[in-house]
This record gives C-alpha cells, structure tokens and sequence, in this order.
C-alpha cells in the first residue's frame, strides 16, 4: 500500500520505531527494498535523489508505484533531497506522495520562505513535505552534497521554522554526515542536541547520513525520538562489493545470472537496518489501525 509520509510516520512515533529510507536508482535496488520488506512485514521509504530521478526516467515510477500499491505492506514515495519547486513539482507529476525540500543551505529566513511555498503547493494535493534545517556533512562520497563542516540545529530555529512553514517531517542536524566515514574519522551523534529539539518539536524527526554510524548511537536516538532514517551508501556499498567480486572471479554477462547474489547481499544490510530501526513486523500496525491508503480520504 502507498502512504503520504505524515501517515506513515504517525504511526512510527505514536508506537516508537523508525522506518529506513533507502535511496533507490533503478529496479534491483527496488526490488532490495520492496522484497525484504514484505519478508520482514516492515514499512519502508523509496527515496529518489533529483539526480536518480533524471537517471531513471518518470515512466520508472509506474512500475514502482504499481509494485507498491499491490503490497500488503505500507510504502512511501519520496523525493530525497529537492532542490527547487521544479524537482518538486517533477516528483508530483510522476507520483510521489512525499517531498522534500532542502533549504538548508539558504539564509534561515530564505528557508523558510522557500519551503513554506513547497508545503502550499504539495498539501494541495495531499504530498507531505519534509524540511531541514542546520546542514548535514559531507564525507565527499557522495551525490547528496552537504558541507565539510556539521552546523547543528538549533532548537529554538527548529521551532520557528516548523511553525512558520507547516512541515510535515524536519531533517535535524545532530552530527551525521553524508557518505561512508573516512577511516580516520569518527562520527558522533549530539544526543544533547536531539533531545532539546524533541522538547520543542512535536512532528517525527529524521536523521540523514545514516550510514556508518554506530549501530548503538542510532538505536539510541530513535529512543530519543527519530522516526525516519535514511540509508543510501551503506547498502548500495554491499551491492557492488558483490558485483565487482563476481565480475573479477567470472566471465558473466547476463544481469539475470549476476545481480541475484548482489540483491541478496544488499538485502542482508536492508534486514540490519530494519531491525535496528524497530520496524520489523510494525506492518501489522498499519492493518489493525485501518490506516487508508494514500489519497483514498483525499478523493
Ligand atoms: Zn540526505
């Protein structure tokens, strides 16, 4: 079934779990997603980047939305990381039921500009929206951008933004960073921080740059109060570990007779997140509390 984000992330924080967002660039990595989902009975979040949008094409996402909407079990489809109300509104057309829109980098007042014009606009329609605000780091290995240096959220920005603007989701600063970590370089969450914005805030919060980080400090700060994090690198990592090491020991040419091994082993560190995460099973929520599936209320 498909869900807006703010239905879906509802249900996370009244019964205190997160639900992964994996980034997803063409059908093996859905298929990763979708598949270990339904064998976990978990809810789970397809997270399309503007530049994987433009690599896979909108007529992809009617094949996503289709696999989606005949599942049992509860999906969204969101725009990671929008940069402008034309990615936004590109992502609408092709059927995303959520968005994001990153400010992050503009002057507050900016942000809050911009992205309040994104929620007028997607509410409309029914798409959530989610902002963000302090900026998340960048480890230089990926497309997702960020800056060298974390600038944490402030907890009293955090509350001016959310009132001004109407989100439905805030991406927090609290020190991840995008990519995998250097081997030199050791992550650290600020728990102190998350905690003052959870006293402020009252919309689920997410956590970008999960990848990396300590299995513990995540666990932790989804106690504390994260209800969506998004995964990109680490098992896109154990995809292609798998991929180079069947195309230096084989002469394989058909992706049929390639990819199935590299789908499992991106499935093995999916499976991890989930349960990590909490959502292992969470599914059943979603039947039992007859959450409609996306726009049935609407229309
Ligand atoms: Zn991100």
């Amino acid at each position: 079934m498909l869900l807006n984000m703010k239905q879906l992330l509802k249900v996370a924080k009244e019964h205190k779990f997160a639900v992964g967002a994996f980034n997803v660039a063409d059908s093996n990595f859905l298929r990763v997603v979708v598949e270990e989902a339904e064998e976990n009975n978990s809810p789970a979040i397809i997270a399309v980047h503007p530049d994987e949008l433009k690599f896979v094409k909108d007529e992809f996402f009617t094949y996503v939305l289709n696999r989606m909407k005949g599942s049992p079990v509860p999906f969204v489809l969101h725009l990671d990381h929008g940069d402008s109300l034309a990615s936004v509104m590109r992502a609408i057309h092709a059927g995303f039921s959520s968005v994001m829109i990153d400010g992050s980098l503009l002057p507050f007042e900016e942000n809050i500009k911009l992205t309040k014009q994104v929620v007028d606009i997607s509410h409309l329609v029914n798409v959530s929206v989610e902002g963000e605000l302090g900026t998340i780091g960048n480890t230089g290995t990926t497309i997702e951008g960020g800056v060298t240096k974390v600038i944490y959220t402030k907890p009293e920005d955090a509350r001016e933004f959310v009132e001004k603007t109407g989100v439905d989701t805030l991406a927090v600063a609290i020190g991840t960073c995008h990519g995998i970590y250097p081997k030199d370089v050791k992550p650290k969450l600020r728990m102190d921080v998350l905690k003052s914005i959870k006293e402020v805030v009252d919309i689920p919060l997410v956590l970008h740059g999960g990848s990396s980080n300590p299995d513990s400090e995540i666990a932790e700060a989804v106690k504390i109060g994260i209800q969506k994090v998004n995964i990109s690198s680490d098992y896109k990592f154990a995809f292609y570990k798998k991929c180079r090491q069947i195309l230096s020991e084989t002469e394989l040419w058909d992706p049929n007779a390639i990819y199935p091994e590299c789908i499992d082993a991106a499935k093995d560190v999916v499976r991890k997140k989930m349960q990590l995460f909490g959502s292992i099973g969470k599914a059943e929520i979603y039947k039992l509390e007859n959450i409609p599936s996306w726009r049935s209320e609407f229309n």
